[in-house]
């Protein structure tokens, strides 16, 4: 049997959890579904549309985001999208985990209260982005010049191509939550909470301030 070599730039992150590990929030079948199929999906396009633009293969995907202007008109909306998937999702994975959830801990607890009154108080901004993002998005917890701020992003786009650095991501399209949830996104932003993984967070929260 002859074997193809690609040149994957890209790759998908294997979760350092089981699939079962989110239940009874995340169901195995959604992560199953969104990790193997979905995310491999946009590594597998970002690496055709790298394959067109070689000049990008050197930067990271973080760094190609952050810089849509410098990326070649013609694989614009492809990495826009599809590298915007990949790094997206790489995130999202990374700061969820089995016995998650909870109050805020560390610097970002500080930082929470200080910018939105206290937690509560945040979380309720974060799923009210999540819930008004009509159609396919994300919502997000992003380090500004100014400071913490919450926002909603259509599609895959990314934070990081307006100048913000994500420090929290939550998926709302419809394959994130509706094997599930079904229509009820509202429940799903809800019970996501139960999965975070506060100590990324804060690692995040802390290479952001530095940066
Ligand atoms: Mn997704």
């Amino acid at each position: 049997m002859a074997t193809e070599v690609k040149s994957a730039v890209f790759e998908l992150p294997a979760l350092t959890y089981s699939y079962e590990a989110l239940e009874p929030y995340i169901d195995a079948q959604t992560m199953h579904l969104h990790h193997d199929k979905h995310h491999q999906t946009y590594v597998d396009n970002s690496n055709a549309t790298i394959a067109k633009a070689p000049e990008l293969a050197e930067k990271t995907g973080e760094e190609i985001l952050a810089n849509l202007a410098a990326v070649p008109e013609g694989v614009r909306g492809a990495i826009r999208n599809n590298l915007g998937g990949h790094v997206n999702h790489s995130m999202f994975w990374s700061i969820m985990g089995p016995n998650g959830g909870g109050a805020p801990t560390g610097p970002i607890a500080e930082a929470i209260t200080k910018t939105f009154g206290d937690f509560a108080q945040f979380q309720e901004r974060l799923n009210d982005a999540g819930l008004k993002q009509f159609g396919s998005g994300w919502t997000w917890l992003a380090l500004s010049a100014t400071g913490l701020q919450v926002l909603s992003t259509p599609n895959q786009d990314s934070p990081l191509s307006q100048g913000l650095k994500p420090i929290i991501c939550n998926d709302v399209w419809e394959h994130a939550y509706y094997l599930k949830y079904q229509n009820r996104r509202a429940e799903y932003l809800k019970a996501w909470w139960n999965v975070i993984n506060w100590a990324e967070v804060n690692k995040r929260y802390e290479a952001a301030l530095k940066k």
